[in-house]
């Protein structure tokens, strides 16, 4: 399977997006989603087959790299316990999180514009999805 690239279903709620690790992300499936979730989470995580526009494949790919930077500087500032360096880091995450704001208005735009033909794509690729237009229904827990 190929690690990073446009995928379906990287989480419940996203129809599609950039993927970083694909693998990181079926090992955090299987050990830290809820058990009845797994299989449909597994089988929906696939990427996508069908040549996207260009556009739309950066503005994922930019705001998965910021959201990841952002994660990665807050990370470090909550380890910092000297008050100098807790200055830095705050500083580091701030600017982070600002340019994720930026790219994210960005992503918003190029989303739409591609909505109706990524809907379409989506129902070719991913037959007998439980999509509902805003997550993943899953299965009921038979008590
Ligand atoms: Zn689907």
């Amino acid at each position: 399977m190929k690690q990073t690239g446009m995928f379906w279903h990287e989480y419940h709620d996203f129809l599609c997006g950039y993927c970083c690790n694909y693998d990181k992300r079926v090992e955090y499936i299987k050990h830290h989603k809820r058990e009845h979730e797994r299989a449909l989470r597994l089988r929906l995580f696939q990427p996508i087959k069908s040549r996207l526009p260009c556009e739309f494949i950066k503005a994922h790919k930019k705001c998965a790299k910021a959201s990841q930077k952002y994660n990665k500087t807050w990370q470090k500032h909550v380890k910092q316990y000297t008050w100098r360096r807790y200055a830095k880091t705050w500083q580091k995450y701030i600017r982070a999180r600002q340019k994720y704001a930026k790219v994210w208005q960005k992503y918003k735009e190029i989303r739409q514009k591609y909505e109706p033909e990524i809907k379409a794509l989506h129902a070719k690729e991913c037959p007998n999805c439980s999509w509902n237009g805003t997550k993943i229904v899953f299965p009921e827990v038979r008590k």
